[in-house]
């Protein structure tokens, strides 16, 4: 079961660290790392994501004597709600990132729209959290031909076939003749 969390803060449990001592001292050198990072389930705006299972983040860093790039993808999966149909599903997804991480305060960072870093360390925690709270899917669709619920008994279309659908297409029908009379009456 996962915890929901309703400040975003924390949805990286423990800090992802990168020690950079090697690459600070020769620009150019491009450092790797793969990181398998379990995600606790988070609220955002008024809809609560569940992680199924961790993320898998791959990055490739280097600095280039201002300060670090950071490239990389970040793979994982949230337990959805169709849209149509309502039903529970995982849905898998991958967000790719390029950001920059410099030697700077908190203050002059978010101008400069990059992370800080202190040390030898670029802690990585805030970027994942940033990237799994504006791209993870919010919305989704169990399959691409999801058929949805009946409008009229609620039934699940892709699961049963009811027996409303002629008298839904009735009710189209009357509606256009409906239009077709008043278009007359013009
Ligand atoms: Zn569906
Ligand atoms: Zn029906």
């Amino acid at each position: 079961m996962c915890k929901v969390i309703l400040q975003n803060q924390d949805i990286v449990g423990y800090s992802v660290e990168l020690n950079v001592a090697r690459e600070l001292k020769l620009a150019g050198a491009v450092g790797t790392k793969h990181i398998e990072q379990p995600l606790e389930a988070f609220e955002y705006a008024g809809r609560v994501l569940n992680f199924t299972r961790p993320a898998v983040v791959d990055v490739e860093y280097s600095f280039d004597g201002g300060g670090f790039t950071v490239n990389g993808m970040l793979t994982c999966a949230v337990l959805q709600n169709c849209t149509k149909c309502n039903d529970e599903f995982e849905q898998p997804f991958s967000i790719r990132f390029s950001e920059r991480f410099l030697h700077v305060s908190e203050e002059e960072a978010s101008e400069l729209e990059c992370y800080p870093f202190v040390g030898e360390t670029l802690e990585l925690d805030r970027m994942l959290e940033d990237l799994i709270i504006l791209e993870a899917p919010h919305y989704g669709l169990c399959k691409p031909d999801c058929r949805g619920l009946c409008r009229s008994c609620g039934a699940n279309l892709n699961n049963t076939q009811c027996s409303c659908s002629s008298a839904v297409e009735n009710e189209s029908f009357t509606s256009l003749k409906e239009l077709a009379q008043l278009l007359k009456q013009d």
